[in-house]
């Protein structure tokens, strides 16, 4: 394991000489308690202090709204009726101050986005052009957060270049990939810390100790999904839900979009757009018939496929990374640890007979 310590001294300094090869993104405080990942303009840095951003950073590889083609329509211009892709933005960028469970986020939703079969050239193209820069969390963020019984955890590297560890008056920059040797080169933080390793090893245990909310997954795999899906107890579960999609949309893993043409007048252009499971429209089809017609529908999709259909296909894990983004904004308290572990517990024949 290298690593490099990094005076916080140095910090802004190492962090401009980016700037001369990186866009650099990060952490900054928006309203009274928020924070949201951004572009940092000349002489803004991110914000360290920060436990985590209410929106996770999806949304930089995945935008919420998305223009992919443009048109015209206008019979004069030679061009008109021929769909044009609009080009990405594939120049390097860095994200500094991510958290491990986002991370390791986008490794899940990779899975979907590029496979051996079929690769996304939007996301593909976004993914790529980051160098993750982590930071790692000293104490849980929330009393919501289950990581470390998600697959993730506090000082978690999977789907960084560089892990950040925060000491007090210097950081330990863990080298994860030849990607976040190069960015640490270009700020030219280069000091090795040969004692490191057992000072992170002490803190992150320190951290995990933190982390006091848990999940059980160690069954899934073995319920049968028939059976899970016909448990009585999605009409409880999706009693309170409104259907706001804010639970999705705050996800990390969640990455349902929708593809629409707006036109103005004789230009227009195709755009994809957000959607979610919890939203009527997802699934109407143009008959008029709609599988997922009922709220009961939408939330036991929502928890089917991110703690059974994902662990049947992949086998190694479920499709959160324990952030508990959707335990703090859900308006009415729906709560996947709460789901989790009913569905990880749940005997058929328990429920049958009352
Ligand atoms: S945030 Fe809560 S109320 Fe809103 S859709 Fe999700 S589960 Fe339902
Ligand atoms: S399902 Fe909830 S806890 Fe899990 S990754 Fe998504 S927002 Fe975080």
């Amino acid at each position: 394991m290298k690593v490099i310590r990094i005076s916080k001294t140095e910090w802004q300094g190492g962090l401009d000489k980016a700037r001369t090869g990186y866009g650099l993104y990060g952490p900054v405080k928006e309203g009274q308690d928020d924070h949201a990942f951004r572009p940092l303009a000349p002489g803004e840095f991110p914000d360290m202090s920060y436990k985590n951003s209410k929106m996770s950073p999806k949304e930089l590889v995945h935008p919420q709204s998305e223009p992919m083609f443009q048109y015209n329509l206008n019979p004069a211009d030679p061009d008109h009726d021929i769909m044009r892709e609009i080009a990405k933005d594939a120049t390097a960028k860095a994200v500094i101050g991510i958290r491990p469970c986002d991370a390791d986020a986008f490794l899940l939703v990779k899975r979907n986005f590029d496979t051996p079969i079929y690769r996304d050239p939007y996301w593909v193209t976004a993914f790529e052009s980051f160098t993750k820069i982590g930071f790692a969390c000293n104490q849980a963020c929330s009393a919501t957060a289950f990581c470390t019984s998600a697959g993730s955890g506090p000082f978690h590297d999977a789907g960084l270049d560089v892990l950040l560890v925060d000491t007090g008056e210097s950081y330990l920059a863990k080298v994860v990939t030849d990607k976040g040797q190069h960015f640490l080169d270009v700020c030219g933080f280069s000091a090795p810390a040969a004692d490191a390793a057992s000072q992170i090893e002490s803190l992150q245990k320190k951290a995990e100790s933190t982390i006091a909310s848990s999940v059980n997954t160690d069954k899934l795999k073995d319920q049968v999904t028939t059976e899970l899906y016909d448990a009585p107890f999605w009409e409880e579960i999706s009693f309170a839900c409104i259907n706001c999609g804010t639970c999705t949309f705050s996800c990390p893993t969640c990455w349902c979009f929708d593809i629409q043409d707006e036109t103005k007048g004789k230009q227009g252009v195709r755009m994809r757009n957000w959607d979610s499971c919890m939203y009527p429209l997802f699934t109407l089809h143009g008959s008029g018939h709609n599988p997922r017609g009922t709220k009961v529908h939408r939330v036991r999709q929502r928890f089917m496929h991110k703690l059974k259909y994902y662990v049947d296909k992949y086998q190694d894990g479920i499709q959160c990374v324990g952030c508990g983004r959707c335990i703090r904004l859900c308006p009415v308290n729906i709560d996947i640890r709460k789901v989790c572990n009913m569905m990880n517990g749940y005997t058929a024949c328990s429920c049958a007979v009352s």
